[in-house]
């Protein structure tokens, strides 16, 4: 069964990239519960050792950081304009409720917005800009946000609790790559006696094919990669089959081509024999392609004369919004299926 505890933890922690230090504190301790030797590097990626782990490891890696905003402007009333931080869409930030991490520890706050009532026409036809939102602290100046140890820079997340639906799906924050994280953990509970390494990427939603991962991989130089990341779910009302052929409860997820191939084209021997470990051992599977967006496997691939590499990914419908859901039966699957390659590659 799953641990849906666990999950909700992952979920929940703040993790916005650059910012990763509570999610990778959580990461680190269940890691050497799992006996495995756990070093944080300088970039923030946290990196396990399973005790067998020798020369050119297998390296399974899940991103630990989230989308997320960043404080750029505290006006004199004491609200605070905000940048982005990775791919978020303007209609999921009004009127939700946030964190900032301080120094002085947590804050919470909501973005605002005009109420219906007083919108032109035009104003609610359209998204609003995320310029246009600012976030409410409570505070009545500038002089008192500051007070209250908020600073420009500082990293803003989404406030969302996980919660399970229908005893069978899971919906929160994060999920993307927490879903991910929460893999990689049950399968360091079965692969300790495998030359494996396994790795809580950082900065995964700010690179254009690098980052965490890639300085994990040169380090490391392991022998062969596998990214677990999200796929978007195409089983919901407004996507069709076309758009997206993945569907939740199906299976975990073999992404064969990342942002039309301009990021990971996942190795051929390596595709092969993951499939041939999915039909040994009947578990089901999806296939897929994707033309926009790409996993850590498109940081790796590239390393060091080159690395084997492909993502293996949980169905998420709703994906970098605040209530992404995924299947828990996929969770379990994922979980088998990549200690079962782990077993096979390792
Ligand atoms: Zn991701």
């Amino acid at each position: 069964m799953a641990d849906v505890q666990l999950l909700a933890k992952l979920s929940e922690s703040f993790g916005v990239p650059g910012h990763e230090k509570e999610i990778a504190q959580i990461m680190a301790e269940e890691f050497r519960k799992s006996g495995y030797k756990v070093d944080i590097d300088r970039f923030g990626n946290v990196i396990a050792r399973s005790p067998a782990c020798r020369k050119k490891p297998l390296m399974i890696g899940a991103h630990m950081d989230e989308i997320g905003m960043l404080v750029k402007f505290i006006n004199e009333k004491g609200f605070i304009r905000f940048a982005k931080i990775g791919g978020i869409d303007n209609r999921v930030l009004v009127n939700q409720r946030v964190v900032i991490q301080t120094e002085n520890g947590r804050i919470y706050g909501v973005i605002g917005s005009k109420p219906p009532h007083m919108q032109k026409p035009e104003e609610a036809k359209n998204a609003i800009d995320n310029k246009q939102l600012f976030i409410d602290i409570g505070a009545r100046s500038k002089k008192e946000a500051e007070k209250m140890g908020v600073k420009i820079g500082d990293p803003i997340s989404f406030d969302m609790q996980l919660k399970v639906l229908n005893g069978k799906l899971v919906t929160g924050k994060a999920l993307d790559d927490r879903v991910g994280c929460y893999v990689l953990l049950e399968v360091a509970r079965r692969v300790k006696n495998k030359n494996v390494v396994l790795v809580g990427t950082a900065q995964e939603e700010v690179s254009t094919f690098g980052k965490g991962a890639m300085i994990a991989a040169y380090n490391l130089e392991p022998s062969q990669f596998i990214a677990i990341d999200t796929s978007i779910a195409g089983d919901h009302p407004e996507m069709s089959e076309d758009e997206a052929v993945v569907h939740l409860g199906k299976g975990p997820v073999l992404s064969l081509v990342e942002a039309g191939g301009r990021g990971n084209v996942a190795d051929a021997k390596l595709k092969a024999s993951c499939i041939a470990v999915a039909k040994k051992h009947k578990i089901p599977y999806q296939l897929e392609v994707i033309e926009g967006g790409a996993t850590d496997a498109a940081s790796v691939y590239g390393e060091k004369g080159g690395i084997p590499s492909i993502a293996i990914c949980v169905p998420t419908r709703y994906i970098h919004s605040n209530v992404a859901v995924c299947s828990i039966e996929d969770i379990e699957k994922s979980i088998n299926y990549i200690a079962k390659l782990a077993d096979e590659l390792a």
